[in-house]
């Protein structure tokens, strides 16, 4: 029996994916690159954007004669679509063809929700509101040998007013600390040299503990776990980011030189309406920390542009702040309202066009400052650990830097999953092109 699945937005689905897929093995499947030869597809979707809604339902849609040629294929939808009010209905309306939907709280009955579709022959809708406890020691299919997701907590208490995810993904509960130093200690004796510490809100990791606890803390423990090299952490809210989480950082060798601190906007106004918990002032004051701490660290960012009620001076003020925090990197966004969430509601949506054209602007700026950045690495040598082959072509490498930044470099592919030191020939906007040493 074979599977192929889709993954859809953010690292936690990735990270479910690699256990689904980890589930599947044990269960004797194994994975196809080739859907029409797949004996289950499964859809593990997203809903932060309504445009990765719309691209499951068009591509399950398009599975329909697939599923009348093989009857047997089991065609399934997981994560956090399923999670919204009303959606598995909805789903089984517009594609009866579907016959497994489980939720995000509940991909440990995955087994069992399969082996029931095979006996019974009849569809298997399971989703939670809740997510009851932490399910532990599920298997897990890594994508990268060396290189591994770590789930540190799930869910979120925030309530940013755009985002879904507190209601999809329910309330944030932190893995016990033993669980996850269990879980790294087997991956570095696994080979895996770079982590990466999973969480809506990394930085209040334990505070639902009493006693509470601190990723600082966690961070001091993985970074004793021999064969671990790097450390990576996603995602920080820059209002938990404290000034004793920064200092304590300089002490931990592994952790990567790489903050990134979703901004969302330059403007007052805008982030008091997006409830994020900070003023202009505080994030600039933290850049600034960063920056006199760690000199060589990356600082990259996220943004959305075309939040309801934004006019063109609170856009002023986040193109104002671009030019002066200067971010390595900007992931920028078009506001997307999704139902459910108190923005949606807000009067002053924008058009789709003035939304466009500041995405546009914002775009411009910060690949001008990205190119400006990488340019003055020009002739440095720097540190990659090798990822495999390009995806462009099978004669370049790609590794990452410390800071997060790609490298692209000609070489044997035998290098992959080691470090190799590459000379910087041809800094550009979003690759440092380079000479293997
Ligand atoms: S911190 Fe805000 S944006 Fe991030 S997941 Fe939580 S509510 Fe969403």
């Amino acid at each position: 029996m074979k599977y192929f699945i889709h993954t859809f937005g953010c690292q936690a689905n990735e990270r479910d994916s690699e256990l689904i897929a980890g589930m599947l093995k044990e269960m004797d499947y194994e994975a196809t690159r080739d859907e029409q030869e797949a004996d289950l597809i499964l859809f593990n979707t997203c809903c932060v954007r309504e445009k990765a809604e719309n691209k499951v339902f068009s591509r399950i849609g398009e599975l329909k004669e697939l599923k009348i040629k093989k009857p047997h294929l089991i065609i399934g939808v997981s994560g956090c679509m399923v999670q919204q009010d009303k959606m598995p209905a909805r789903i089984r309306r517009r594609a009866p063809h579907v016959d497994l939907i489980f939720g995000t709280h509940n991909i440990h009955e995955l087994p069992h929700l399969i082996q029931n579709i095979q006996l019974l022959h009849t569809p298997q809708v399971q989703v939670l509101p809740e997510r009851s406890g932490i399910i532990e020691g599920l298997p897990s299919q890594r994508q990268i040998p060396f290189k591994a997701l770590v789930n540190i907590t799930y869910g979120c208490n925030n309530f940013c007013t755009y985002c879904i995810v507190p209601y999809v993904r329910g309330r944030e509960k932190s893995r016990q600390s033993e669980d996850i130093l269990r879980e790294i200690t087997g991956l570095a004796q696994d080979g895996v040299m770079e982590v990466t510490l999973l969480g809506q809100n990394v930085n209040s990791y334990g505070k639902d503990f009493t006693p509470a606890a601190t990723f600082a803390d966690l961070l001091a423990e993985v970074n004793n776990i021999e064969g671990v090299r790097r450390i990576r952490y996603l995602t920080s809210h820059p209002r938990d980011f404290d000034d004793s989480l920064l200092r304590r950082i300089t002490g931990f060798e592994k952790v990567c030189r790489h903050f990134h601190l979703p901004v969302q906007s330059g403007s007052d106004r805008t982030l008091q309406r997006m409830n994020r918990g900070y003023t202009r002032e505080y994030y600039n004051g933290l850049c600034r920390k960063i920056r006199r701490l760690f000199p060589a660290a990356s600082l990259t960012t996220d943004i959305i542009v075309g939040f309801p009620g934004e006019t063109q001076e609170d856009f002023q003020d986040t193109l104002d702040l671009l030019k002066k925090t200067r971010f390595d990197m900007a992931f920028t966004f078009i506001y997307s309202p999704r139902s459910g969430t108190p923005a949606s509601k807000m009067p002053d949506q924008l058009s789709a066009s003035v939304k466009k054209t500041r995405l546009q602007q914002l775009m411009a700026l910060q690949n001008q400052i990205s190119l400006e950045i990488n340019q003055a690495l020009q002739g440095q040598v720097l540190t990659v650990l090798v990822e495999g082959v390009s995806k462009t072509s099978e004669h370049t490498l790609t590794g990452r830097t410390d800071s997060n930044k790609t490298v692209l470099f000609r070489g044997p592919r035998e290098l992959t999953g080691q470090f190799a030191e590459v000379k910087i020939t041809d800094p550009q906007t979003w690759v440092l092109k380079g000479k293997l040493l």
